[in-house]
C-alpha cells in the first residue's frame, strides 16, 4: 500500500516539503487519536460533553508505540524463521542488537515448551498423564 502512494521525495512517508515526517508527530496526531474513540464513534479530542461522558471504545487497540511493533515484528520473525531473518527485517547491522532489544525469544521458547510437555501428558498412556 505505502509503495502506491505518490511520492515526490526519496522517502516513503514525506512531508509536503518532501522531508521525512516526525513519526512521534504522526503517532500524535494520526495514529493515537484514531484509536482513542468513544463507543460513539467520536475521537476523544470532537467529543462534546453535552451528548454524555467520553468512554473510551476499549474493542480499539492501545497504542503501544512503534517500538512495540518492531518488537513483535522481530519475534514473529525470529519464531518463524530464526534471528538473522528479524536482523535483516529491521535493518540491523549486528544480530546481538536484534537478539538482546528485539527478540522476545523467552516467551516463544516457554510456549513451545509448555505445548512439548502438553504433547508428553497427552501421550503417556492415554491417560492425559505421564508415567
Ligand atoms: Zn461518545
Amino acid at each position: 500500500m505505502l509503495a502506491e502512494l505518490p511520492h515526490s521525495s526519496e522517502y516513503i512517508l514525506a512531508t509536503p516539503t518532501g522531508r521525512p515526517i516526525d513519526l512521534h508527530n504522526l503517532a500524535a496526531r494520526a495514529i493515537v487519536p484514531q484509536l482513542t474513540r468513544c463507543i460513539c464513534g467520536v475521537m476523544e479530542s470532537e467529543h462534546q460533553k453535552s451528548d454524555h461522558e467520553f468512554s473510551r471504545d476499549t474493542s480499539l487497540p492501545m497504542w503501544r508505540g512503534f517500538y512495540s511493533a518492531r518488537r513483535g515484528i522481530a519475534t514473529a520473525f525470529a519464531d518463524v524463521d530464526n534471528a538473522l531473518a528479524a536482523k535483516s527485517h529491521l535493518r540491523h547491522s549486528n544480530v546481538s542488537t536484534t537478539t538482546a532489544h528485539y527478540v522476545k525469544s523467552v516467551d516463544v521458547a516457554a510456549v513451545r515448551a509448555v505445548d512439548k510437555i502438553n504433547e508428553l501428558f497427552d501421550n503417556a498412556n492415554g491417560s492425559g498423564r505421564p508415567n
